[in-house]
C-alpha cells in the first residue's frame, strides 16, 4: 500500500490540493501539478512531504494544451517508476451566454478537462492493466449530468467527461483497473469563488445574491460542499472494497442531481 504512486492534476488548489493532500497522508508517493513553475510550490511540496512517508514531486505542466498531460504523466513514470492512480482534476470555468462565449475560453476548457484527461489516460492506462491494478478518477460534476445556462463549454466539458469515464470502464474492467466519475455539486474553492462576479454580471445581481440564488439555488442543502468530502471519496475509491465500483458517476452535490 504504502508504495503507491498517484497523479493529481491541478492539484495546487482546492479539490486537487485536498486529494492530493489525503493520499500524502496515506503514504503515497503524489506527483502533484499546475500550470506555474516549480518555485512557485516548493513551500506546498515541503508541507505535503511532511505529512505521510511518500515523496512529493511537482510538474509544470500546462493543460490547455491536453496534450501536455502525455509529458506530464511520462515524467511522474519516469520518477516513480509508474502511476496506480490517476486523478483527472484540473479544470476552469467561464460564464458567458453561447453568443458571446470566447472562442479561445471554449478550447481551453475543452483542452484542461478533457483533452488532458484523455492523453493522461492513454499514458497511465497501459502500465495499470499490465500490473493488474489501477484507479482513475476523474473529477467531473453536477455539470456532468445536469446543466445551467451560461455554461456552454463548461456543461458540454464535464458530459464528455462522463462519457470518457464510462468508455474507460468498459475497456479495463477484466483488467483490475476501474474508472470513476466524481461529480460534486458546489464546493467552496477559488474556482467558485471566481465565477461570482461573471454571474453578477450576467444575472444582474449583487455578488451576496449570486452566492444565495444562483450558486447555492439547485443544491438542496443550501451549503457548500468541502473540498476534503471529494477527498474521502478518492481515497475510498482507492481501497479494495471500492473494486466493483466502475463506470460510475458519483454524486456528493447536496442532492442537486435528485430533482
Ligand atoms: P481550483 O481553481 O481551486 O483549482 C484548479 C486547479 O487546476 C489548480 O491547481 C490550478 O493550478 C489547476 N489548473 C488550472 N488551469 C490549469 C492548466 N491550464 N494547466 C494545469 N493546471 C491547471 O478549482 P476546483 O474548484 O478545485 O476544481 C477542481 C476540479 O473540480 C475541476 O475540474 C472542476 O471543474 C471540478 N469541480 C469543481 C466544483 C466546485 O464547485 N469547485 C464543482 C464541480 C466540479
Amino acid at each position: 500500500m504504502s508504495e503507491r504512486v498517484a497523479l493529481v492534476t491541478g492539484s495546487t488548489s482546492g479539490i486537487g490540493l485536498a486529494i492530493a493532500h489525503k493520499f500524502a497522508q496515506m503514504n503515497y508517493h503524489v506527483a502533484l501539478n499546475s500550470f506555474e513553475p516549480a518555485d512557485a510550490w516548493t513551500t506546498l511540496v515541503a508541507e505535503l512531504d511532511g505529512l505521510g512517508s511518500g515523496e512529493i514531486a511537482y510538474f509544470q505542466a500546462d493543460l490547455s494544451d491536453g496534450a501536455a498531460s502525455r509529458a506530464l504523466a511520462e515524467q511522474a513514470i519516469a520518477r516513480f517508476g509508474r502511476i496506480d492512480v490517476l486523478v483527472n482534476n484540473a479544470g476552469i470555468q467561464k460564464v458567458a451566454p453561447i453568443e458571446e462565449f470566447p472562442e479561445d475560453d471554449w478550447q481551453r476548457i475543452v483542452s484542461v478537462s478533457l483533452d488532458s484527461a484523455f492523453h493522461a489516460i492513454r499514458t497511465s492506462l497501459p502500465g495499470m492493466t499490465e500490473r493488474g491494478w489501477g484507479r482513475i478518477i476523474n473529477i467531473a460534476s453536477a455539470h456532468g449530468l445536469r446543466a445551467s445556462p451560461f455554461k456552454s463549454a463548461y456543461v458540454a466539458t464535464k458530459h464528455a467527461v462522463v462519457g470518457l469515464t464510462k468508455t474507460v470502464a468498459l475497456e479495463a474492467a477484466e483488467k483490475g483497473v476501474t474508472v470513476n466519475a466524481i461529480c460534486p455539486g458546489y464546493v467552496w474553492t477559488p474556482l467558485v469563488a471566481k465565477q461570482v462576479a461573471d454571474q453578477a454580471r450576467v444575472h444582474g445581481l449583487s455578488e451576496e445574491d449570486v452566492i444565495r440564488q444562483v450558486i447555492l439555488a439547485p443544491q438542496p442543502t443550501k451549503q457548500f460542499v468541502q473540498p476534503g468530502e471529494i477527498a474521502e471519496m478518492a481515497a475510498y475509491l482507492c481501497s479494495d472494497w471500492a473494486r466493483s465500483i466502475t463506470g460510475s458517476t458519483i454524486s456528493i452535490d447536496g442532492g442537486w442531481t435528485a430533482k
